[in-house]
């Protein structure tokens, strides 16, 4: 029989500035994947509407607000890791108010799509930076 993995869901998101750069953020020392770099986002809680959790989780993470209507959903990135499954959606995101900064990642690196690369990724995140160098 197989086992079925939990699945959790996380929300993510591609912020592009204007000269077309992505950011990603670096996970902090401690945390599973530490020194990996992720498209920011979180965990989706229970009860919650995914795009209400990447807006809390931009507001936590980067100090920025992002309205609703400036996200639109991309691609579903989904990785069977050891002990979950995980699905996680991909928003677009041109336009926010505030300075990002990193509050709790251990750096931050707007990038040109076909750069992305040169920067390691949790396996999950990896399928996501071939979509964004063909869309951008
Ligand atoms: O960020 P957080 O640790 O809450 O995410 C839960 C798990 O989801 C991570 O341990 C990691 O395995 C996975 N994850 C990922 N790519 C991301 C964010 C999270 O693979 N961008």
């Amino acid at each position: 029989m197989t086992e079925t993995l939990p699945t959790v869901l996380v929300v993510a998101v591609a912020l592009i500035d204007v000269d077309g750069r992505v950011l990603i953020a670096k996970r902090p020392e401690g945390k599973k994947l530490a020194g990996l770099w992720e498209f920011p986002g979180g965990k989706v809680e229970p009860g919650e509407r995914p795009e209400a959790a990447l807006i809390r989780e931009l507001q936590e993470e980067l100090g920025v607000t992002v309205s609703e209507s400036c996200l639109a959903p991309f691609v579903f990135a989904s990785h069977a890791y050891d002990s979950f499954h995980l699905l996680m959606p991909l928003y677009l995101c041109r336009r926010w108010d505030g300075v990002v900064t990193a509050r709790e990642h251990d750096g931050l690196a707007w990038v040109k799509p076909d750069k992305l690369s040169d920067y390691p990724m949790p396996p999950a995140d990896e399928p996501l930076v071939a979509w964004l160098r063909d869309l951008l």
